[in-house]
């Protein structure tokens, strides 16, 4: 049955993705199944996205409840649902406003505007952005300008311009290239897409530096690392240092789609009526959606628990890494953990999916582990020794 739905697939889907064989129908926390009834621990997570498990009943009963209600109106009106998950954002974070779109890309498209906006509203004529190398800020015109890998662009130029690269964690280069027609940094505190690479001790501090040195604004996108996923709300806390604006999106609702940009109120100033806008963003359901999955992050101690998986986590890989010369690093934070190869990643891919572990290969030799926060250190460990006798056997 399977073969018959991807063989339909084949035909009719646009051929953007590379996807595993499998068709999955359900999901239960930690676990999807796939048509065959066939059960999977998932170290994906919709690319770290349902970081309270999959069909989680409380996000359910929310999502029904406002859809019995109201599904959407325009932003023409008022929504309670909007103005209730916009509140618990400002209460959590250094932002004063926020901007709610349908996806990652489009959080940093609101980004990449308004800080230009920002300038334009002060007269000054500055509208260059700078960004990391290995990053990845989305496929949308402007975001995938603003993303330091080639790949991302190809076929797609001319690109939009005013983007300068530079390494990430080079601070030299960083303070050359920000200037007086600088209007942004945009940097993602962990590159995730890029590898899941860390930040230097105090490069994030320094960056903050020289954007005030500058007067130029600092983006943050935490787009994949907030909403808990490297063991504090966003990411950026653990570095002690602020951004001037931040991009939200995969966890925020737990799997539906949603984007938020946040700003100080200074900077959120210059998107006054007109200036942006979407259909759909922050729509009630979606919103009510949002709402259940911070309410359950910070009721149930979901965070806290992430940290100490993620410890173990991480522990277990590079006991495997001391003891498989195959794999040169292990590195991450909370539960976004990257294991570096030597070799490509997709073979090893292939083998935990046939032994009921969904794993994803980034930068083609990078295993990504981002599974849901709420998963069980014993179904770590499974994964862990799955890994270490396929290693072994090589
Ligand atoms: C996934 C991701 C995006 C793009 O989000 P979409 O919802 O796919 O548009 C942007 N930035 C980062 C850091 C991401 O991980």
């Amino acid at each position: 049955m399977m073969q018959d739905i991807m063989k339909q697939a084949d035909k009719v889907l646009a051929k953007t993705y590379l996807r595993q064989p499998i068709v999955i129908t359900r999901g239960e926390g930690v676990t999807v199944w796939d048509a065959d009834g066939k059960a999977y621990t998932d170290f994906v997570a919709g690319i770290a996205v349902c970081n309270l498990g999959h069909a989680h009943p409380r996000i359910a009963k929310a999502l029904c409840d406002q859809a019995g209600r109201l599904f959407h109106v325009s932003n023409l009106y008022y929504t309670q649902p909007q103005i209730e998950l916009a509140t618990w954002l400002v209460d959590h974070s250094f932002a004063d406003r926020v901007f709610f779109c349908n996806s990652g890309a489009e959080a940093n498209e609101a980004a990449i505007k308004l800080s230009r906006r920002y300038f334009h509203e002060k007269g000054e004529a500055r509208h260059r952005i700078v960004s990391a190398e290995k990053s990845f800020h989305g496929r949308t015109m402007a975001t995938l300008s603003a993303t330091g890998q080639d790949k991302i662009k190809k076929g797609f130029h001319p690109v939009l311009g005013g983007f300068d690269f530079v390494p990430f964690n080079d601070i030299d280069a960083m303070e050359k290239a920000v200037d007086h027609e600088t209007c942004a940094v945009i940097l993602e505190p962990i590159q995730g897409e890029g590898g899941i690479r860390m930040p230097d001790s105090g490069y994030l501090a320094a960056v903050r530096r020289l954007c005030d040195d500058a007067g130029a604004l600092l983006i943050f996108d935490e787009i994949q690392t907030g909403i808990g996923r490297t063991g504090k709300l966003f990411a950026h806390e653990h570095f002690g240092v602020v951004p001037d604006i931040m991009s939200l999106a995969k966890a925020l609702a737990n799997g539906l789609p949603i984007g938020a940009m946040l700003a100080r109120e200074d900077v959120a100033e210059a998107f006054g009526p007109g200036a942006h806008a979407t259909t759909f963003g922050g729509t009630p359901v979606i919103t009510a959606a949002a709402i259940e999955t911070l309410s359950i992050l910070t009721e149930e101690g979901v965070i806290e628990k992430a940290v100490e998986t993620g410890d173990h986590f991480l522990s277990r890989l590079r006991d495997l890494r001391d003891r498989h010369p195959v794999i040169v690093d292990v590195r991450g934070k909370g539960l976004m953990i990257g294991m570096e190869l030597s070799v490509p990643g997709a073979p090893l891919v292939t083998a935990c999916l046939k032994r009921g572990f969904l794993v994803n290969c980034i930068q083609e030799n990078i295993l990504r582990f981002a599974p849901p926060l709420i998963i069980e250190k014993a179904a770590v460990d499974a994964l862990v020794d799955c890994l270490d006798e396929l290693l072994s056997r090589k």
